[in-house]
């Protein structure tokens, strides 16, 4: 698509915008206040058994995506591209000069975001980002990535201080990226900044990592607990059905950690 064409879908979008959300809460991290996203609202007429009653059934769209509030954010996820900035300034700076009320998001591992490229990107309009942080220690990000994070590790404090909305990911992957990993990254993000939004995902394998297993309830929550060790205020649990396989175990979830803190 064209920066022009990816103008037009936005402003399509915008029309069907159900949610007007400041940009401190651009992040997906947030959304899940708002939704849990089973549909029953406009299905049976009644919230779901998790729903966070925050919205009416009026502001529930079906999407591509499933049943959800259409939300004044327009992200731009999956196949990386951040090393080409000129494409992104362009799209970024149309969107704005037209819809300066549309919040603009990335999804990223950020390899592509060295100092200049952030800074670029941020001055053409970008609001938050998603950083997918993989693995702390060099020699695991390797397996995972082929290349270094040098300067993904220093991504948190230059995003901050840029003033674009952060949250990060942490994904729990078995005999990869464990307790001792989520230990390094609740050290690191507390340094920066302890209300930073913080998601714990659950890796499920595919591809060449099939010989790996999805990481259990009890992992997933020592992954929590260590990371609020650190003192980090806004952790979410996500991907619940990759280790929660029924309503029970999501119920004893939530007794555990809090309804708040996981993301349905
Ligand atoms: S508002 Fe969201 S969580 Fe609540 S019933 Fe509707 S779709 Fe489900």
């Amino acid at each position: 698509m064209s920066p022009r064409g990816i103008l037009q879908e936005v402003e399509k979008y915008r029309e069907i915008i159900t949610v007007w959300e400041p940009r401190n809460r651009a992040t997906m991290w947030h959304a899940s206040d708002l939704c849990a996203h089973c549909g029953w609202c406009k299905i049976y007429g009644t919230p779901g058994p998790f729903c966070p009653r925050k919205l009416d059934r009026d502001k529930i769209l079906l999407s591509p995506q499933g049943w959800g509030p259409a939300r004044n954010i327009v992200s731009f996820t999956g196949g990386d591209l951040y090393c080409q900035t000129r494409f992104y300034i362009e799209t970024f700076k149309l969107i704005k000069k037209e819809f300066p009320d549309i919040w603009i998001h990335i999804e990223t591992n950020g390899y592509g975001l060295t100092k200049k490229n952030l800074e670029e990107l941020y001055e053409a309009g970008l609001d938050s980002i998603w950083l997918d942080m993989k693995a702390f220690s060099e020699d695991r990000y390797y397996i995972l990535c082929g290349t270094t994070n040098k300067w993904i590790l220093e991504l948190p404090a230059q995003i901050v201080d840029l003033g674009i909305i952060l949250e990060i990911v942490l994904l729990y992957i078995p005999t990869i990226v464990e307790v001792d990993e989520f230990e390094k990254f609740g050290n690191l993000v507390s340094s920066v900044d302890r209300s930073i939004p913080t998601m714990i995902l659950a890796f499920f394998p595919e591809y060449r990592l099939t010989s790996l297993r999805t990481p259990s309830v009890d992992e997933i929550v020592q992954a929590y607990r260590i990371l609020k060790s650190y003192g980090l205020e806004n952790v979410k649990i996500g991907n619940i059905g990759v280790f929660c396989r029924d309503e029970e175990c999501i119920r004893k979830l939530i007794e555990v950690v809090g309804r708040e803190n996981i993301a349905l």
